[in-house]
């Protein structure tokens, strides 16, 4: 008889998600991982706190000189500057997790998830996912983004602009989410998130 390799330890997986601020997607992203889904990968930024925002569960705070001594020791599997502020992902914290079989959730921008899909790395080769969060229109976001009431006129444009840009992206990534009512997304988020684990490339040794 034929013999059989069954799957034994499954890589995590590595979902990356992207999408212009006012999408929804951190909201998506957070409940996921409070839900024990996947793992936050907690970014390092050069940006200031938010009201609210707290220095390693948010992000890792730190000033320009010090987010670029660590790109310079290689820190970051990807880094990029976004809205004027630096944005990286810690190495230490993804590939470990992905190698005990965590999934990994990334909220990078359009630049930082290009990165990841160059890399050539086999591990994160095969635990690679990722999804672009749309909002339903340009209008809606541009509604949702002044909602929000946190920024100045001159950073809302700014954002505005960026949304536009970073949303010219959203075909080079596998699967697009466009956002509606919050708890339709999150069903078919956490479905994605579902699937994804059965693909066969997160088996070692298949
Ligand atoms: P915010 O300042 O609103 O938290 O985030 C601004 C943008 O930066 C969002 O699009 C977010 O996904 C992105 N971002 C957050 N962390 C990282 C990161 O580590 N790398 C990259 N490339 N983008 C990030």
């Amino acid at each position: 008889m034929t013999e059989i390799k069954m799957p034994d330890l499954r890589l995590g997986v590595l979902l990356v998600v992207s999408g212009p601020s006012g999408s929804g997607k951190t909201t998506l992203c957070r409940r996921l991982c409070r839900d024990g889904e996947a793992v936050f990968s907690v970014s390092c930024t050069t940006r200031p706190p938010r009201v609210g925002e707290v220095n390693g569960r948010d992000y890792f705070f730190l000033d320009e000189e010090t987010f670029m001594a660590r790109v310079e020791k290689g820190e970051f599997f990807e880094w990029a500057r976004v809205h004027g502020n630096l944005y990286g992902t810690l190495k230490s914290y993804v590939t470990e997790l992905l190698l005990r079989g965590e999934d990994v959730m990334l909220d990078i921008d359009v630049q930082g998830a290009a990165q990841v899909r160059e890399c050539e790395d086999e591990v994160i080769q095969r635990c690679l996912a990722d999804v672009f969060i749309l909002p339903p229109s340009v209008e809606e976001l541009d509604r949702r983004l002044t909602g929000r009431g946190s920024e100045s006129a001159e950073r809302h444009a700014l954002r505005m602009e960026n949304a536009v840009h970073e949303m010219a992206h959203w075909k080079s990534y596998r699967h697009a989410l466009v956002s509606g009512a919050h708890e339709e997304d999150y069903v078919r988020f956490g479905a994605l998130l579902v699937a994804e684990r059965m693909r066969v490339s997160r088996y070692l040794g298949v």
